[in-house]
């Protein structure tokens, strides 16, 4: 199986974190979400203690609030004792109702509002990553207005080129998100905030992209940034506190996906960052990096009742499923790969082969095509895995289809997490 939290039972039943998932989707209804919550745990221990061992005191994960969003999820990152990053008051609002200390959040976004920006500071969001000069001088302004001073960081593009590295995105120069240090506008943006009043620098924060398993686009990034807060240093004498290195460990989809260890990334990226340093002169910093997928997404699976099943005489094989691109839109966004079991019959020879489609009027509503599995009987249950970053927090009410519930299951205990949506909910904002 692509993660150990998976097995099947003498029912021949795929079972998840030690549970029978055919009878957990008897008890709750299908779709149905899946959380192992022992699984983030040691997700998190795993970045915390590496992290805390290989870079200086202070240098802690955040879990990236956008992979996954629900008051519990801040429960258990507050107990766990990690920081948050969050993008919206959305996520705000919701982190703060669950009681996290709002001190060790993180607030993100390349365009953040007056009134956002309002509502961080009214909820004592501990950091602002400001993404741009706008944005600096706004921040300023409204910090004064509440006669507060705000602590910030800088978010900056290292120019790293997507194309050597695939799948990376947001850390090239030609970007909607942060500023660019090889034009210059970043070292011009340090000197004003250096200059304001109300808001404190700390650090800067850098991302450069998603499902990654290499250390390599860390310490390019690294490289460009350290080399950056030694110039900055030079220039203004401004020593940074923070280098934020942002997310992108990646996760198994399928078992193409390689099995890596983030613990001994970190080691990696913590012995070329300290040669870095060394070789430009200047103090480490605390590092911080911001993991999203990597925390939840191989501790979530989704399940699915088949209903009907329809071979294509010449041509192809449709399972149907009572969910799809409103629980999980990433097959319709980029074809994202995704490893499905019939979990009624883990076991059962894959001998038929189909696209697994959901129930949207849309062509492109599909989970998954060419997956190999028992030929699946209208009733039996279908298994996604690996949905648990990405899926819940992306899901829609298209076609009014209500959001599954997420079940959270902990040393053979399941509880409700969110609650399904209810036709009442779907018409509560209805006049
Ligand atoms: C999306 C994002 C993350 C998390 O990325 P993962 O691939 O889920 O680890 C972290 N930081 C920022 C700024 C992001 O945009």
């Amino acid at each position: 199986m692509i993660c150990d939290n998976i097995s099947v039972n003498e029912k021949g039943h795929l079972t998840f974190a030690g549970c029978d998932t055919v009878e957990l989707a008897e008890k709750y209804g299908t779709p149905l979400y899946l959380m192992d919550e022992n699984k983030i745990r040691e997700h998190v221990r795993c970045y915390k203690n590496a992290m805390q061992k290989h870079f200086p005191d202070g240098s802690l994960p955040e879990f990236a609030s956008k992979a996954f969003s629900c008051r519990q999820i801040y429960r258990i990152m507050a107990e766990e004792g990690i920081d948050i990053d969050v993008v919206s008051p959305g996520e705000i609002y919701t982190a703060a109702s669950a009681g996290f200390p709002m001190e060790n959040s993180f607030f993100h976004g390349n365009n953040k509002t007056d009134a956002d920006l309002r509502f961080a500071i009214e909820n004592k969001v501990g950091h602002i990553v400001v993404d741009s000069e706008d944005e600096l001088f706004a921040l300023d302004r409204i910090a004064g207005e509440y006669g507060i001073n705000q602590k910030i960081l800088l978010r900056l593009t290292p120019g790293i080129d997507p194309h050597t590295h695939k799948k990376i995105s947001t850390g090239a120069v030609d970007s909607k998100f942060g500023v660019s240090i090889e034009t210059g506008q970043a070292l011009g943006l340090v000197k004003k905030a250096l200059a304001l009043n109300n808001v404190t620098l700390i650090g800067f924060h850098c991302h450069v992209g998603s499902q990654v398993f290499e250390s390599k686009p860390f310490t390019d990034a690294s490289e460009i940034m350290l080399k950056f807060i030694a110039d900055v240093k030079e220039e203004t004498g401004f020593a940074a506190d923070i280098l934020n290195l942002g997310g992108g460990f990646g996760v198994r989809y399928t078992e193409k996906d390689p099995v890596i260890s983030y613990a001994d990334k970190i080691a990696e990226v913590a012995d070329i960052i300290n040669k870095q340093c060394a070789a430009l002169g200047i103090a480490v910093p605390r590092i911080m990096m911001e993991p999203g997928r990597s925390l939840v997404g191989d501790a979530g699976m989704t399940l699915y009742t088949v209903g009907s099943v329809k071979e294509i005489t010449g041509y192809k094989n449709y399972v149907s499923i009572d969910g799809g691109m409103t629980d999980n839109p990433r097959y319709t966004l980029y074809e994202s790969p995704y490893t499905v079991i019939l979990a009624s019959r883990a076991e059962d020879k894959k001998d038929f082969t189909a696209t697994v489609a959901g129930r949207c009027c849309e062509s492109g509503d599909l989970i998954q095509e060419n997956v190999a599995m028992p030929k699946p009987r209208r009733g039996e249950i279908l298994a996604v895995l690996t949905t648990g970053a990405y899926n819940y927090s992306m899901a829609s009410n298209y076609n009014r289809v209500g959001r599954p519930p997420v079940v959270m299951l902990s040393g053979g205990r399941d509880y409700v997490a969110v609650r399904r949506e209810s036709y009442e909910h779907l018409c509560a904002l209805d006049e």
